[in-house]
């Protein structure tokens, strides 16, 4: 549904982005996961068509935002990151604005903003003015803007930075019902929890280019590490590890009364059971996953939030 292939854009001397190319199918949660400055709300701005590229081409079910520009905007629901609402207008009236820019129909326009103010949960402060919402709130009326033209492509760029976690899940909550509908889902970030909840496939990006793209687990086969659990005893003796390697089929590591153990989270009951069998007392348990945060400090050698 979204091709883009070799898309550039610099700021003087700053490569924002360079040379990124991927697509998206119709339907998927695609994340875009890297720190700030990485180069996603370029990305975004220039999806969005807000900024032109310097090389490259983006094409939305076959549409570019030069050649098609109407049939192209039309296509894509624009949520940025900045607040763009008028505080001293109700929610309601500010919709009315955002939908007449779109040349919405007046009934259809009516409607649309009903059923997007439901979706959002907002639908009974629709009069309360803007400056008397909560940031989260704000945002969620943001959403509902970029909805209310009944776009198939939602591109969204850090929906959740600043506002607090009830409002963070209830944004959550309508991307999942959005996607359950058949939109499509462009979503930045630099939280890894929101693109391992929300997202179908990430492309990882860092100083402007794309490091690694494809779904959780193909990610994850991309690093060394291995999941991993470790204990700690109350006492263990080297006798006791050559028992334990006798008990388990896993590959382990012993540093004085702690033991890593190169397995799963599945067979933390298997491994307990054979602790059991050796009167061995179980101190603490700790469980490294490999997760994207790890994933990225593989590929760069950088924390993903500094
Ligand atoms: P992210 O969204 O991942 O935080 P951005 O796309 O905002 O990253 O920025 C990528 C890089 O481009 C950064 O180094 C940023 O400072 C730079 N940049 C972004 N927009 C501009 C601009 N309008 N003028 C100059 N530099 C910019």
């Amino acid at each position: 549904m979204i091709q883009v292939q070799n898309l550039s854009k610099s700021f003087q001397n700053i490569d924002a982005v360079n040379d990124i190319s991927f697509t998206i199918e119709k339907g998927e949660i695609f994340g875009f996961l890297g720190p700030n400055g990485a180069g996603k709300s370029t990305t975004l701005h220039m999806m969005s068509a807000l900024l032109k590229s310097d090389t490259g081409t983006i094409h939305i079910e076959g549409k570019n935002s030069h050649e098609n520009a109407e049939a192209y905007k039309h296509l894509i629901g624009v949520v940025p990151q900045e607040i763009s609402l008028y505080e001293d207008l109700s929610a309601y009236n500010n919709l009315i604005f955002w939908g007449k820019l779109y040349r919405i129909p007046p009934r259809k326009l009516k409607d649309s903003i009903h059923t997007t103010l439901e979706l959002i949960g907002l639908l009974d402060r629709k009069d309360d003015l803007i400056k008397t919402y909560s940031g989260g709130m704000k945002r969620r009326i943001n959403i509902a803007a970029a909805l209310l033209h009944n776009p198939k492509v939602l591109l969204m760029d850090e929906p959740t930075v600043g506002i607090d976690p009830q409002s963070r899940n209830h944004i959550f909550e309508v991307i999942e019902t959005l996607n359950a509908q058949g939109m499509t889902i462009v979503y930045t970030t630099h939280y890894m929890e929101e693109v391992e909840r929300l997202c179908d496939r990430i492309a990882i990006i860092d100083s402007g280019k794309i490091i690694a793209q494809g779904t959780q687990s193909q990610l994850k086969e991309l690093v060394q590490t291995k999941e991993n659990i470790q204990f700690e005893f109350h006492s263990l003796s080297e006798t006791h590890v050559t028992q334990l390697r006798q008990l388990l089929p896993y590959t382990m590591t012993h540093t004085k009364n702690k033991l890593l153990v190169e397995s799963t989270v599945n067979e933390l009951s298997t491994i307990i059971t054979a602790s059991n069998k050796l009167q061995l007392q179980i101190k603490d348990i700790h469980l490294n996953k490999v997760n994207l945060e790890a994933i990225f400090l593989s590929l760069t050698g950088k924390q993903l939030r500094d």
